[in-house]
């Protein structure tokens, strides 16, 4: 690492010690050093925490983790010849399978070289007179670049465990979102569960298979449906394979990042037997099809969402054999789909097993965790395990771990004290040169994740070719530009029926964290269709100025 007080000591401004950091190396992070680096002759460094790549995939690595996106589509696009390569086994892939994946193309594309691993970034200031990023790193070291590039990851910090005497537990705790690498035993266990999210629902159908006696802690059920995994059919990949990039083109060009049909325009404008067969149809196809691809109305009108939450209330009852727990397994106070949805394999059926308890702790909460188990309002459980399934501190988490400064020392923690403020989920305006791939206000986690990343890492890459063309270093989006989007992002939010229900989408599952809708829900389609538009308005709402020469020239 060079030295970042180089500028005090020479009475001119040199160049940074790189042209862009990036920090994480997720799926994120690995295309933004391929791309940067190898399509872009630029000279990058990447920070990860973890002592391998994968980010989500590599610390997610709890049992039943797997991808509820197709494989086939959950894919970088990026690279024809990786595409066309690479084997998918199953129709939606397990984690170690991604992970494979992710370790293959970072042997492919020689990217772990300039990968600092279990380098966790801990400082990012903007150096006004610099005109660069200085970054300091968990070891002490810091270094300076043109342009700060956060690949950091949208559900990579978990929620910190709320409950009093978790310390104290004389059995073993794990985190779903930082398991143990080496695995974990659970033949002949005692083992507690709290959570019932997508990791949850996961890990428990997975675990109730080993453990001695499972209890599952539910503060609120979830309205999960079938995931329908099976092994590739190799006529389908074939199939895909022939038309990749079509099926790429198409993919992009739907809200979800999934080329699936358009859904019908409205749950209530057809007979409820039509209505039926189109939630049988894409109930029986499996994953996001049935959240994305049934009826155009059902985030934004309770009446059309009422159809489809009772139908799926209707299969819970279906599939689990005591109507006690089927009640409690039930949700009935929140719309199906503003919180995201889980997509399972017998994961009601695991209810009907003998070693498996549902606790309700919604009216009787989890007051602390004991020496021995936990204590509920009402009762005490002994345990020799206790799983947090709790989530994350999602979105804005990663970013304001990172101690982001911008101009005039204002935070990133600061600024966004009432929620994010960017413009397009990836700029802020007083952070310049910096770029939050994936970011809050974007569409993220609502487009399928690649695509969304390649999307985001190509717009930078454009930008950054764009400033040196012109001699110019640095690109900020305005004030009235970030005002302006995070209206449009809220008012699109106050549209749908997101807002009511306490979710992560909403920052509302983390206390006292501000309430704010933290994806753009107008669409991966409608987004690329703005991003292009600011593009081609010689990026609309960004200033790209000359800073560093202006600096240098007076320095000089
Ligand atoms: P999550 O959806 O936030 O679920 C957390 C669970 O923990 C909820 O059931 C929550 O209950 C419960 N919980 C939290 N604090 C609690 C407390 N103090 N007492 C009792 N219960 C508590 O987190 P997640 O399951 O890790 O999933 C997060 C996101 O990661 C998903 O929505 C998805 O986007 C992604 N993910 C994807 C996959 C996949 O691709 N298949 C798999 C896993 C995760 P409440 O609902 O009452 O708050």
């Amino acid at each position: 690492m060079t030295d970042a007080n180089a500028f005090e000591r020479t009475s001119t401004v040199p160049a940074p010690d790189f042209d862009a950091i990036v920090i994480g190396a997720g799926f994120a992070g690995l295309y933004a050093l391929h791309k940067l680096r190898d399509q872009m002759g630029l000279r990058v460094q990447v920070f990860e925490a973890g002592d391998g790549v994968g980010g989500t995939w590599y610390w997610n690595q709890y049992p039943g983790a797997r991808c509820d996106i197709e494989s086939l589509h959950y894919s970088y696009s990026f690279s024809a010849e990786l595409q066309q390569d690479w084997e998918w086994s199953e129709k939606y892939a397990s984690q170690p399978e991604i992970l494979r994946y992710l370790n293959h193309v970072a042997d492919r594309f020689e990217l772990r070289k300039d990968i600092a691993f279990e380098t966790r970034v801990t400082s990012a200031v903007w150096d006004e007179e610099g005109t660069r990023w200085q970054v300091g790193t968990q070891d002490g070291g810091t270094v300076t670049a043109q342009y700060l590039i956060s690949g950091a990851g949208n559900l990579s910090v978990p929620k910190k465990p709320e409950f009093d005497g978790i310390d104290d537990f004389a059995g073993d705790v794990y985190l779903t979102g930082k398991w143990p690498h080496e695995g974990v035993d659970f033949t002949g266990k005692n083992v507690a569960i709290i959570g019932t999210g997508s990791s949850g629902i996961q890990a428990i159908t997975e675990i109730a298979k080993e453990a001695k006696h499972l209890t599952v802690f539910q503060r609120t059920p979830n309205y999960a449906s079938p995931l329908g995994n099976e092994p590739l059919n190799p006529d389908r990949v074939r199939e895909v394979k022939a038309n990749y990039p079509q099926v790429r083109e198409d993919s992009r060009n739907t809200r979800g990042g999934i080329p699936y049909p358009d859904p019908l325009p409205s749950a209530l404008a057809v007979t409820p037997e039509e209505r039926r067969r189109v939630f049988d149809e894409c109930w029986s196809e499996g994953g996001f099809r049935f959240f994305l691809g049934t009826f155009g109305d059902i985030l934004v009108d309770k009446a059309a969402n009422d159809t489809i939450a009772e139908y799926v209330r209707e299969q819970i009852r279906q599939r689990v054999s005591d109507p006690t727990v089927a009640a409690k397994l039930t949700p009935t106070d929140y719309p199906y789909g503003t919180k995201r949805p889980p997509y399972e394999t017998s994961y009601y059926e695991t209810f009907n097993r003998d070693n498996v308890t549902l606790v309700d702790v919604a009216d009787a909460p989890i007051v602390s965790v004991t020496e021995t188990g936990v204590r509920t309002t009402e009762a005490e459980y002994d345990f020799d395990v206790i799983i947090l399934a709790t989530g994350f501190d999602a979105m804005t988490g990663p970013l304001l771990e990172m101690g982001i400064v911008g101009r005039d020392g204002q935070t990133l923690a600061d600024k966004w004290a009432d929620g994010p403020h960017t413009y397009l989920g990836l700029s802020v305006h007083g952070f310049p040169n910096l770029f939050l791939i994936t970011g809050p206000q974007s569409p993220s986690v609502l487009y399928n994740m690649p695509l969304a990343i390649e999307d985001h890492v190509d717009f930078v890459a454009d930008a950054i070719e764009t400033l040196k063309h012109g001699g110019l270093d640095t690109i900020e989006p305005t004030a009235d530009a970030e005002t302006g989007w995070v209206a449009h992002a809220n008012e699109i939010a106050q549209h749908t029926l997101l807002p009511e229900t306490d979710s992560w989408w909403m920052g509302a599952n983390i206390p006292g964290k501000p309430r704010v809708c933290l994806v753009y829900l107008g669409g991966a389609d409608v987004y690329r269709g703005i991003c292009a538009d600011v593009v081609a308005k010689d990026y609309e709402g960004f200033t790209l100025s000359a800073e560093r020469e202006r600096a240098s020239a007076q320095v000089g």
